[in-house]
């Protein structure tokens, strides 16, 4: 177990080179990449990894990424979404190709990590989904559905990364913009997550700064108490 740690804990520090294995442009904003990393020590389900781009003359840009990826995958998965003028954003968009080689960092960090030994609900607000899809990826291969129930919200299903996964594994998806079957459009109630945080032993938030201190604030009326709450933030103030 120490030696595992003391792996991880020195693969976080260290950059390696990946290559991209595939890219998926998913809607307008979205990509899907997966990377091939020349070395790389398996996480935990929620954790996150640095890339790092260098142009030219040397200058350098980094951004972190939640891991999409089930901690026994080879490859390492994130899902990028766009923003206008996002410097490291706007590049793995619209110029990453398969072949190319990237400089990453990771797995990374403890906090936002679930391994199955608790019963937890997790809300994911737009890309704040992706760690939460890991969890599940995770769940499934160990046959831990059930300790983990996710809640995923966004403007409209195009937008939301990983709706059809996310959907096929019995997570709640509450679309603020357009309605979803009989769900008319509209944020999560405090009604409809009654029962994803019955009885939990944690809570995860996970998205832009905004969202995760609503989604918070939402977990605090069904009950969750706050001192078993994790949130993970992001965002130019996260
Ligand atoms: C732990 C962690 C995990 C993350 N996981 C993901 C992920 O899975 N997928 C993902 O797409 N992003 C994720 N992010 C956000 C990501 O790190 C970058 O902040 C984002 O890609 C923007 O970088 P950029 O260089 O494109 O934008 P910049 O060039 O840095 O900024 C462009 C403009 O966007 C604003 N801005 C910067 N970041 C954000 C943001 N996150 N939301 C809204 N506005 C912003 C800036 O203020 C500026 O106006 C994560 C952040 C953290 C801290």
């Amino acid at each position: 177990m120490t030696t595992d740690l003391a792996d991880l804990a020195g693969q976080a520090t260290r950059w390696t080179t990946c290559r991209v294995d595939e890219v998926q442009r998913i809607a307008d904003r979205l990509v899907r990449l997966r990377l091939e990393p020349a070395s790389w020590v398996p996480g935990l389900a929620g954790q996150h990894c640095v890339i790092r781009l260098r142009d030219g003359d040397g200058c350098t840009a980094q951004r972190s990424y939640s891991l999409a990826s089930d901690p026994a995958d080879p490859l390492v998965e994130v899902m990028v979404e766009c923003l206008p003028a996002g410097e490291v954003s706007g590049f793995l968009h619209d110029e990453v190709r398969v072949d190319d080689v990237l400089e990453l960092r990771g797995p990374i960090g403890g906090w936002f990590t679930w391994t199955g030994d608790v019963t937890a609900v997790a809300i994911g607000g737009g890309t704040g989904v992706v760690p939460l899809v890991a969890m599940l990826r995770y769940a499934a291969r160990l046959g831990l559905v059930d300790r983990l129930r996710v809640v995923a919200v966004a403007r409209t299903l195009a937008e939301l990364p990983y709706a059809q996964e996310l959907l096929a594994a019995g997570a709640f998806v509450a679309l603020t913009r357009e309605n979803l079957g009989a769900r008319v459009a509209a944020p999560p109630y405090p009604a409809e997550l009654a029962a994803p945080a019955r009885d939990v032993d944690r809570g995860y938030v996970c998205g832009s700064v905004g969202f995760a201190s609503y989604a918070a604030r939402l977990l605090g009326e069904v009950g969750v108490r706050s001192d078993v709450i994790r949130v993970e933030q992001f965002g130019a103030t996260g």
